[in-house]
């Protein structure tokens, strides 16, 4: 049939390209690891990327070979980001926070041959590199006059960027081809790789800049604090130029003091991160009695977000909240939560009682929840079980892995959870997670956020602790805010009414602080380790099963 529309493969270099021709001025401001603070445009971050491009080049790089950055969000890391993804390579993000031999484990496995680091991470890449079999260079993200002693044999980027021209053509590649790798971060076993397409990641850019999702516009002033080591800052740095919005990298300064202060100087208008982040931002704002004034809005999501942070942000601060939902292995958006129309006219406590749930689906992702037979089960509210997704932005198989994970096309997150007849999603718990007292599940993320809705609560984390009768049985572990003092007994009392009788935990730990993982969701793994025998209460649990209440 004649007359279709122009073949155009979607890549990622046009989305560079894209910003430069039509937001040329717009800026890029970042929080250099150095101390101050960069500023630049659009247009000049493509030309850096493009002599980018060239020194890649140069230092015998081929298409489909594997680069690494160890790096916090800035505008060298966002040019490495362009130069590698546009000519062909695979641009592997790897997240500093993990162990060190995990950080070696990974490079091997992906074959990275060339590093780019920041400064911070110098000492760590001096300690593993004996392990790193591949790697031919390592360049360091800085100028001459901050190469440090001890960086011997080390590139320096800005070195290598004004030997270089910017000409240089993006090449015309199949839109199918790799341009990005995350590895997960990996809680149990080795971590493994997401490796997304050209094709994907514009469509996912796409996605998420939908009024829906994260509703981001020109008009915007964006700052990603999830950094660009998770699942890509969660897309913002590619639908950033996609819609010509203004960039502010906030570099290695992720405490409230200086969010806030660079929130306010670069009137940050949209934002988005990790509950932990926003913690500390509120601490940081309470203490001082400060507000935001420009940020209207955040994407918040990578853990469940305590539905006593969203009232704290929004009733104290005025700052939108919306509750999202992802994996690295989506790239990562799967949903966000807004309000439907008919939802408008509801009363402000139901309202709210929606928005503290996971959210709706972006079009391009499907899913369903299943039971443990891989049966559908319905779309109520209630009934919970595995969630199963699809989409052009979902991994069909690990990075090299012979084995796929996909059941019957779709995609096993790991997550539990239920659907509403809205559609809405309310994750309940990873399925590792769940307590599974007399053969039920309870869920562990309902019993943290009352627990967090406490007033003298900082944190909270439940695990299953083993049981003689029931299997398993609930065990809160909880921070207090400083200054705070509370009984167990008190604690317990709260959950009355809240939830069925026998979901109360059987027990209250008090904690100093919890662990976390390096992409900020509690450390479960850790904590079952350290307190899966703690010795219940007799008496509460013997009358604590479900049979019983
Ligand atoms: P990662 O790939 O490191 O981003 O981790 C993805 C996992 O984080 C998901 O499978 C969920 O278990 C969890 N997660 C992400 N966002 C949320 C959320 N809003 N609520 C609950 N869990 C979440």
């Amino acid at each position: 049939m004649r007359g279709l529309m122009m073949e155009m493969p979607l890549l990622v270099s046009d989305l560079i390209r894209h910003a430069d021709r039509h937001h040329r001025d717009t800026p890029i401001v970042s929080r250099r690891v150095e101390g101050d603070l960069h500023r630049y445009t659009y247009h000049d971050a493509h030309e850096r990327s493009r002599r980018a491009a060239n020194a890649l080049g140069k230092l015998g790089l081929q298409p489909g070979d594997r680069v690494a950055t160890l790096a916090w969000n800035g505008y060298r890391h966002f040019e490495i980001y362009y130069a590698v993804a546009g000519s062909g390579m695979v641009m592997h993000t790897v997240n500093p926070r993990l162990f060190p031999e995990q950080i070696a484990w990974i490079l091997n496995d992906a074959k990275d041959k060339v590093l780019f680091l920041d400064l911070t991470f110098l000492p760590l890449v001096q300690k593993i590199l004996p392990l790193c079999k591949h790697l031919k260079h390592l360049v360091l993200m800085t100028d001459r006059a901050h190469m440090p002693a001890g960086a011997e044999g080390l590139l320096c980027y800005e070195d290598l960027l004004a030997a270089e021209t910017d000409a240089f053509e993006w090449p015309a590649l199949d839109e199918n081809t790799a341009c990005g790798l995350c590895y997960t971060s990996g809680t149990t076993g080795n971590p493994k790789g997401a490796l997304y397409s050209h094709r994907s990641t514009v469509l996912h850019a796409y996605a998420i800049c939908l009024p829906d999702a994260m509703c981001l516009s020109a008009s915007d002033s964006a700052l990603p604090v999830v950094p660009m080591f998770h699942a890509n800052a969660w897309g913002l740095p590619f639908a950033a130029p996609l819609v010509g919005a203004k960039l502010v990298f906030p570099g290695a300064a992720l405490d409230g003091k200086s969010l806030h202060a660079l929130f306010e100087s670069e009137r940050v208008s949209f934002s988005a991160g990790v509950p932990t982040v926003w913690g500390g931002l509120i601490q940081y704002m309470r203490e001082n009695r400060v507000r935001l004034t420009t940020l209207k809005r955040t994407i918040i999501g990578g853990a469940p977000c305590p539905p006593a942070m969203i009232r704290a942000l929004e009733d104290e601060f005025g700052i939108e909240v919306n509750h999202a939902w992802g994996m690295t292995e989506m790239s990562p958006l799967g949903s966000v939560c807004k309000l439907k129309e008919k939802h408008l006219s509801l009363p402000p406590e139901e309202r709210r009682a929606i928005r503290e749930k996971q959210g709706r689906v972006v079009f391009g992702v499907d899913w369903k929840i299943v039971d443990s037979e891989g049966r559908d089960l319905p779309w109520d509210g209630k009934a919970f079980g595995d969630l199963h997704v699809r989409g052009p932005w979902v991994v069909s198989g690990y990075y090299e892995a012979a084995q796929s994970p996909l059941i019957d096309g779709w995609f096993p997150t790991g997550d539990v959870a239920t659907i509403d007849a809205d559609g809405f999603l309310r994750i309940t718990d990873r399925s590792k997670d769940v307590v599974k007292s007399g053969g039920e599940w309870i869920s562990s993320i309902a019993l943290e956020n009352i627990a967090m809705a406490h007033p003298a609560v900082q944190e909270a984390a439940v695990i299953a602790c083993r049981h003689p009768k029931w299997d398993e049985r609930p065990l809160l572990i909880a921070v207090l805010k400083p200054g705070q003092q509370l009984a167990r007994e008190e604690l317990i009392a709260f959950y009355e009414g809240k939830v069925a009788k026998w979901w109360i935990p059987d027990d209250v730990v008090f904690a100093k602080e919890l662990p976390h993982t390096a992409t900020g969701k509690l450390m479960k793994t850790a904590l079952r380790e350290q307190y899966r025998d703690h010795p219940l209460p007799a008496a509460t649990a013997a009358s604590s099963g479900k049979v019983v209440a």
